[in-house]
């Protein structure tokens, strides 16, 4: 008995390989893919990451200057922050 996780599925369209053809990575053997392809996770937009974490330093300056506790603006960094490392890692994950 396989389990689903054990079952070899093409890369491009995600459904199962048929029998025989499970050492392949995607269809195109005995036919073309079944289904149409896999929806791709959209590109992380850069740009706007680095903006709005542009942003966020932008607003923890304000903050600081108009006399905000520190703490207000290491939140504000912190949000920042978040918003460039997750934007680097989905990057990271994705090149
Ligand atoms: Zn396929």
């Amino acid at each position: 008995m396989t389990t689903d996780s054990e079952t070899a599925r093409c890369e491009l369209c995600g459904e199962p390989m048929p029998a025989g053809e499970e050492m392949f990575k995607f269809h195109g053997y005995s036919g073309n893919c079944p289904k149409p392809p896999l929806p791709k996770e959209p590109a992380v937009d850069m740009l706007a990451e680095m903006k709005s974490a542009a942003g966020y330093l932008r607003n923890a300056q304000i903050d600081l200057s108009i006399g905000a506790t520190k703490a207000t603006a290491i939140r504000t960094i912190e949000g920042g922050l978040r918003r460039l490392e997750a934007a680097i890692s989905k990057a990271e994950a994705q090149s």
